[in-house]
């Protein structure tokens, strides 16, 4: 089997919703005309159930199969971000700043793909559950809809998601088993001196010095003291301090971001980092205030549900079009939390030679939808068979 016969004959009806919510991006939790547009759609489509308001705009559809059985979740983001679009496209977005730049679009419209042809269909046993989530790029989304108790509420009990992969070739599945994306981190290091005249430095705390040598000494967290097999970020990307050339500033504020994969090295890490505060605030006898904030956490394949989800990406694409030891990424992905929550799998669907995600002129390649749907579609078929198939 390829591309579902039945989906491939959607095409042109997912191009067209994808069309639209481009033309109507929305940002973070403020997805509810999408939201109303998925629900719709879903109500045409005569799924069993339609949740709405979960995580304030996300939509959860329940279909139900021949049988009892299982429930298996599978995810979609629906946000866009805050950009303009200049894709040039005849569906560029109708609202200045905002654009459908990461393909959550055509996210959106593969999953409701499917839900045509599952709702149309039902071979399947037990229920697909359906999480048309918002705020993926910004608040964390899935996160919220686990909070809000999805998983148990709906009885999911394996979970499923994709991403569109620019500069992948077009219609291939790559992903890997374990950590495919970073968990993010930031911090803010505020270091407390005492301003003064610059030809008195000696009345003064001055925090730039302080604030070189921790920026120095946190480049040993990497280069010294991490296992240098295993993946880590720490940049430091923001210095602020001082307004004029004879004026010892009171402050420095220095930001960065922490990427990593691995739990323990995560903790690690923020333990150090304010640790070498404290060491740098000792050594210049001023204070150094540590706001460290953790973010979205690694996104981190189950390997047998990993095995399973190749094995249908397989089927759809072939075996060529399947990379099953893809390198991970340092970017980060809210599904992470869904993925917490139940074991499951997260891959990239190539979308061949187009601009990356978050470019101005990227836009989501509809060819590549029915091979997603196909994809959604038989990971349910195959995970719960119904009875007299
Ligand atoms: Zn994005
Ligand atoms: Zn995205």
């Amino acid at each position: 089997m390829a591309v579902i016969n039945r989906i491939a004959g959607l095409a042109d009806e997912m191009a067209a919703w994808r069309r639209h919510l481009h033309a109507h991006p929305e940002l973070s939790f403020d997805c509810h005309e999408t939201a109303a547009f998925v629900a719709a759609r879903l109500r045409e489509f005569g799924v069993d159930e339609v949740h709405e308001g979960i995580a304030q705009s996300g939509v959860v559809a329940v279909i139900r199969g021949r049988g009892e059985g299982p429930a298996i979740g599978l995810r979609a983001d629906m946000d866009a971000l805050p950009m303009d679009d200049l894709s040039g496209t005849d569906h560029v977005s109708t609202v200045p700043g905002r654009a459908h730049a990461c393909g959550h679009d055509g996210h959106t419209a593969m999953l409701l793909g499917a839900a045509k042809y599952l709702a149309e269909t039902r071979n399947f046993a037990g229920t697909a559950v359906l999480l048309f989530q918002p705020a993926e790029e910004d608040g964390g989304g899935g996160n919220v809809m686990v909070q809000e108790g999805v998983m148990e509420r709906f009885g999911i009990e394996q979970v499923y998601g994709l991403h569109n992969g620019p500069g992948l070739p077009e219609g291939s599945f790559n992903g890997r088993p374990g950590p495919l994306m970073a968990a993010v981190d930031e911090f803010a290091l505020t270091v407390r001196g005492k301003g003064g005249h610059a030809a008195q430095p000696h009345r003064t705390l001055d925090p730039i010095p302080a604030g070189a040598a921790l920026v120095t000494a946190l480049q040993t967290l990497v280069s010294r003291e991490r296992d240098p097999l295993e993946p880590l970020v720490v940049s430091v990307t923001q210095f602020h301090a001082g307004s004029a050339t004879n004026v010892i500033a009171p402050e420095a504020v220095i930001k960065g971001t922490v990427r990593s994969y691995d739990a323990a090295l995560r903790d690690r890490t923020e333990r150090r980092i304010r640790e070498i505060a404290a060491g740098v605030a000792a050594v210049h006898g001023l204070e150094i205030d540590v706001d460290y904030s953790r973010d979205y956490p690694a996104t981190v394949n189950d390997p047998d549900r990993f095995a399973f989800a190749a094995e249908v990406a397989r089927e759809i694409a072939g075996a060529d079009a399947v990379d099953e030891a893809t390198p991970p990424r340092m970017g980060a992905e809210d599904f992470s939390y869904m993925l917490e929550a139940r074991p499951g799998a997260y891959l990239f669907l190539g979308q061949g030679d187009t601009p990356f995600c978050h470019h101005p002129a990227y836009d989501f390649n509809d060819a590549i939808a029915p091979v997603g749907a196909s994809w959604f579609a038989r990971l349910v078929e195959r995970a719960q068979p119904a009875a007299s198939a």
